[in-house]
């Protein structure tokens, strides 16, 4: 199986190989090392190479550090360790990762494909965990599979897992802030633009025009920035405002679900949003953070992919480097 991934990858350069960039570009290593050769080193005229063991040598040797490895190389990497681990972990965003944005956002059902590799990745032994904004029970709804695999919802402060359903407690005043902040901007007409969840209310403009997106995001922020302090965050993503808890977050969810593993169990969280970030630096150094969006951007994530084809591709190295023949 090992040599199926490989052939995917052998022959082709970080450039061309579908997916596999880093966030700042097509050639370039999640920390800015170019990942085409370095220049030649070119000396001066008229300057002689010192010897080794000059002391004019020994004062000029200057070490250069190494650049990161190239995009393709991280990948062939960590497709390696998968091939060689009895566990893998696979954590997943679900809206705009997995599932294209949609205005109704029960609409917003998984890219064809994706529930097939999903099944196939938990048949074989891959742990799949889905850590989601949204709350766990919607998203079960809408990825349609049976059994579901493990979903932490409403940004880790919920869990929906073998069927059962567990939420972690707000404190009090949490829980009485959110609600006002949502009863205030359902009453100034906002309603249909509210989500409701455990731990956070949120604020959507998707599909409005440019007037009106601004409208909302001006009651939002009159409303929530007032009532947001260490206990309770306004934060920005992709199509609106939220106004959490603090405490919980995808970061920590990432670190828990490490902690349930062995320490060198290969690991790779996909995400889209700023709240993925949490998650992509809670993984940093333990295992692969993944961009999945149309564009690049500032982040945490080791590389970029766009989906749905970058995103399948990678379920399907995933799935040839773990398939027990
Ligand atoms: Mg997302």
């Amino acid at each position: 199986m090992l040599g199926m991934w490989l052939r995917n990858v052998r022959g082709r350069t970080p450039g061309n190989l579908p997916g596999l960039r880093s966030p700042e570009g097509d050639v370039r290593g999640s920390r800015g090392g170019l990942t085409t050769s370095p220049p030649p080193l070119v000396l001066p005229q008229n300057e002689s190479v010192p010897e080794p063991d000059s002391p004019q040598a020994s004062m000029e040797i200057e070490i250069t550090p190494l650049p990161p490895l190239p995009v393709a190389a991280r990948l062939l990497e960590f497709g390696v360790t998968l091939a060689r681990a009895d566990q893998q972990l696979l954590m997943l965003d679900y809206d705009g990762t997995l599932a294209p944005f949609r205005v109704e956002r029960m609409e917003a059902v998984p890219y064809p494909g994706v529930k097939e590799y999903l099944a196939t990745l938990i048949a074989t032994g891959t742990q799949v965990v889905l850590i989601s904004g949204r709350m766990s029970k919607e998203v079960a709804a809408l990825l349609g599979m049976t059994p579901a695999p493990e979903i932490w919802g409403c940004h880790g402060w919920e869990r929906l897992a073998g069927g059962e359903y567990t939420r972690i407690p707000l404190a009090p005043k949490q829980e009485e802030r959110i609600f006002k902040a949502g009863y205030t901007l359902k009453n100034e007409g906002f309603g249909s633009r509210l989500e409701f969840k455990h731990g956070s209310i949120a604020l959507h403009w998707r599909g409005a025009d440019e007037a009106e997106q601004r409208a909302i995001e001006i009651a939002g922020l009159r409303t929530f920035e007032p009532v947001s302090g260490p206990d309770l965050r306004l934060h920005r993503f992709d199509g609106g405002l939220e106004l959490r808890a603090t405490g919980r977050d995808k970061g920590l969810v990432v670190r828990e679900l490490l902690q349930r593993i062995e320490p060198n169990t290969p690991a790779a969280y996909l995400g889209d949003d700023q709240t993925d970030e949490d998650a992509f630096r809670a993984l940093a150094g333990r295992g692969l953070g993944v961009l999945v969006r149309s564009e690049p951007r500032d982040t945490a994530a080791t590389i970029w992919l766009r989906p749905p084809e970058e995103l399948l591709q990678f379920f399907d190295l995933w799935c040839k480097s773990t398939h027990q023949p």
